[in-house]
């Protein structure tokens, strides 16, 4: 368990990252990010052999006034497959799930929440 007391709201950012290898490509978190909801990561479901992103910990009590957030570890289960078997991803090895080569940070989207809007950044 975890007491985080300045949570901020930021908006989510997404991310793709492409294989140099194969033609798997991702759009995920990539960083573990934190709002209201919890905290997503990306994971490496060994099943799907995708990238995929998890809740890894769920709120567990909330002081808005105060600022006081209470995170709790989760198992990450894959939204595919439905199962846990996998990893949080190494975005610092960047590692295909399919071919295991090194993948690429190829562009940054930084979606606001309620206006559908996107704002798209090419890296
Ligand atoms: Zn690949
Ligand atoms: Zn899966």
């Amino acid at each position: 368990m975890k007491l985080l007391s300045s949570l901020k709201y930021e908006m989510p950012e997404y991310r793709t990252y492409k294989c140099t290898s194969c033609s798997y490509s991702a759009d995920v978190v990539g960083f573990k990010q934190t709002d209201f909801n919890g905290s997503y990561e990306t994971v490496n479901c060994k099943k799907c052999k995708i990238l995929i992103d998890c809740l890894t910990e769920e709120p567990i009590a909330i002081d808005e006034f105060e600022g006081i957030y209470l995170l709790s570890p989760i198992l990450p289960v894959c939204l595919v497959c439905n199962e846990s078997d996998n990893e949080i991803w190494d975005v610092q090895t960047s590692k295909c799930p399919k071919c295991n080569s090194k993948m690429e940070l190829t562009r940054l989207i930084i979606k606001p929440n309620d206006f559908g809007m996107d704002e798209i950044k090419i890296i």
